[in-house]
């Protein structure tokens, strides 16, 4: 993928490269960034969730631990007056007041005349709301029916009083007696005074079962889970019941009690649903007392749902898994099997346990909250960054880098034309740079080439100006009539063989001068003297060993150098010369034969001697030759000795 993506990065201009890298390195930044800011809101929304949760909890604790305080009193005052009642009565009396509430019906039970309920005076004064049923049988007991009096007057004297604050205040017995003050109920109590059969009976419901000894040894008041009104039949009117025992003698008998419907334990307003937090109450046995997703008053399924030791739904298990391991002390924080955070506590009078549950992803989704706003306003500010990056760049880099390129690429052209290079195809790619780096290696080429030619050139030139140089210098060494040596040659010549020798060796010199030469060139003409010049030093330098030399000497006057040569044979090529001169008539200009001979003084080297010695020599042995008459070579040690006549 990266390799894919790297020529085409590397095809972009370098604004936007730049841009793009920028781009990239601000979004991973801001990411980042987000990353790190979300994770705090999100500690910070936990934090204030869970802190709301518990405040809220506290306040649902607070608000059911005030409630059953009320009842509770109540309940003791109940007791109290029972017991006041119980003492201040007769048998008699209350047998009376029995007979005239609870009249004997055809089934052998009793129940509460309709002035209980509906107002006015009886035989123990105003009443009103209340409701009563006696099984049969337990008129024959003076005791149970005393009991059943006080209790009545008891409930008689707190109704009117608590009735704000209780809906109900009942007082029943362990053998199904049963005295109610329940005014505002919709039945108007009628299952106790009318349609209760004669065989009602209840010792198996909870709210009886847990007053008994066995049940409640510390005959303190117990709250009921949530159950169905016994009273109705084809209702499901959920409530639940607090219990205060009653007892005589270490005998249970009786219990006040106080029923609340559910919609009463979560009265809206207080703790009822609110859209981000539940309010879950627990009973201590592990039943639902309020849970907004499955306690629905007169729903018949809210009974399924009640036992949550054993729960097949997985929210409910854990709430009670919560509850076992929490209970006791409180929690607050996460619950993971429920995904919510969780505050949970006791709510000591009812002995149940208070939750308030706020879902993980609401906390979540207000920590995400602010996250669009960064991010809108990150990337407002990424466009603002990278287009500044761009224009300062375009400023000064790409223009820069574009003249930089059009430039090389001129002076490129200027060399291609010149080295005849070829110019490379246009790199029409939008990198500067690599635009750049392209003009310049072909600039370097052509720069390459270019020298290349100029130093071969200059190498040919060089070539051809050495050639120069040597022929000059060696016209410069020659005599330009006769093609031989010329005299700064034949001297310099002469030096350097002198000094080569050194001290030993042997070397002679012969100056050569052209008899009457004027008299030719006066009788034939300049140009006929010049022809004999040239032939004359032709046929003797013919005649010259290797290593031997022969230079004009200005006019009609030559030297020769006899390399290794003794004076014999110096004499001897000396002699030669001469005859070879005097023997052959030379052809000249004007078709003419001339006779010439040359006179010849010839000097052999000698330790010491200079050139100019042995020249000056040489020159006068010529001397000599001459005054001996011409055509004649004499040598310079013994001038009788070498002349030799033609
Ligand atoms: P001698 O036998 O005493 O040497 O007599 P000579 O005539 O040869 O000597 P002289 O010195 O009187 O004359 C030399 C002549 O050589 C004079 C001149 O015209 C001639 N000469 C000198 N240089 C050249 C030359 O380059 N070409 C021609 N054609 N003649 C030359
Ligand atoms: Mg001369
Ligand atoms: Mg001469």
């Amino acid at each position: 993928m990266l390799a894919r993506l790297s020529p085409w990065f590397r095809s972009m201009s370098v604004s936007s490269r730049t841009a793009l890298s920028l781009a990239i390195g601000f979004t991973l930044m801001i990411a980042a960034t987000a990353l790190v800011a979300f994770s705090q809101e999100r500690a910070k929304a936990i934090d204030e969730s869970l802190a709301r949760l518990d405040q809220r909890n506290a306040a649902v604790v607070h608000e059911l631990t005030d409630r059953f305080d009320r009842i509770q009193r109540t309940q003791t005052r109940a007791v109290e007056l029972f017991r006041e009642e119980h003492t201040a009565l007769t048998d008699a009396e209350a047998r009376r007041a029995f007979e005239a509430l609870y009249p004997l019906r055809p089934d052998g039970t009793r129940r509460s005349i309709d002035r209980m309920f509906t107002g006015g005076p009886t035989a123990i004064g105003m009443v009103h709301g209340m409701a009563g049923f006696i099984p049969a049988g337990i008129d024959q007991d003076d005791g149970a029916v005393r009991d059943i009096v006080a209790a009545t007057l008891a409930i008689r004297r707190l109704s009117e009083g608590s009735r704000h604050d209780l809906e109900s205040l009942y007082y029943f017995t362990p053998r199904n007696g049963i005295v109610i003050f329940a005014p505002d109920r919709p039945d108007r109590l009628e299952f106790y005074r009318q349609t209760a059969p004669a065989d009602f009976a209840f010792q198996d419901r909870e709210f009886a079962t847990i007053s008994t000894i066995a049940a409640n040894p510390a005959r303190a008041m117990r709250c009921t889970g949530l159950q169905s009104l016994i009273s109705l039949k084809y209702q499901e009117v959920w409530t639940t019941g607090c219990m205060t025992p009653v007892d005589r003698d270490v005998r249970h008998i009786g219990t006040f009690g106080t029923s609340m419907p559910l919609d009463e334990i979560a009265p809206a307003g207080r703790f009822a649903d609110s859209a981000e937090e539940q309010v879950i109450l627990i009973s201590r046995e592990g039943r639902l007392i309020y849970h907004p997703g499955y306690t629905r008053q007169n729903s018949r399924k809210t009974g399924e749902y009640l036992d949550i030791t054993n729960s097949a739904r997985s929210d409910l298990a854990a709430i009670w898994a919560l509850v076992r391991r929490h209970g006791q002390n409180g929690y607050v924080g996460k619950a993971e099997a429920l995904d919510a955070y969780v505050s949970l506590h006791q709510v000591p009078g009812p002995g149940w346990y208070a939750l308030t549950v706020k879902p993980e992803q609401l906390i979540l989704a207000r920590a995400l909250r602010p996250i669009p706003r960064i991010a809108a306003m990150a990337v407002i500010a990424l466009a603002g960054c990278l287009l500044i990056v761009v224009l300062v760049l375009r400023h000064l880099v790409a223009k820069p880098l574009r003249r930089l390129t059009r430039e090389a690429e001129r002076i490129t052209r200027g060399l291609a034309s010149d080295a005849m290079l070829e110019m490379p195809a246009d790199d029409r790619t939008g990198n500067e740079v690599a635009r750049l780096v392209s003009r310049f290696e072909t600039l370097a080429g052509a720069i390459r080439t270019s020298h290349g030619e100029l130093e071969q050139r200059v190498a040919e030139r060089t070539r051809a100006l050495n050639d120069a140089n040597e022929k000059l210098r060696i016209l410069s060494e020659l005599d330009p009539l006769t093609g031989v040596a010329n005299r700064r040659k034949v001297l310099s010549d002469l030096d350097a063989r002198l000094e080569r020798m050194g001290t030993g060796g042997s070397l002679a010199v012969i100056v050569l001068d052209i008899d009457r030469f004027k008299t030719i060139n006066d009788r034939h003409g300049h140009v006929a003297g010049d022809d004999a010049l040239r032939a004359l030093a032709s046929r003797v330098q013919s005649l010259l060993r290797p290593g031997d030399m022969i230079g004009r000497m200005g006019g009609e006057e030559f030297m020769v150098i006899l390399d290794r040569a003794r004076p014999v044979i110096a004499d001897a090529i000396a002699e030669r010369i001469r005859a070879a001169i005097a023997r052959q008539p030379f052809q000249v200009h004007g078709n003419l034969t001339l006779n010439i001979t040359a006179s010849l003084g010839v000097a052999c080297w000698s330790a010491g001697d200079s050139a100019k010695a042995l020249y000056a020599r040489a020159d006068a042995a010529l001397y000599e030759a001459k005054a001996s008459g011409r055509n004649c070579a004499i040598s310079s040690r013994d001038p009788l000795q070498g002349r030799n006549a033609a």
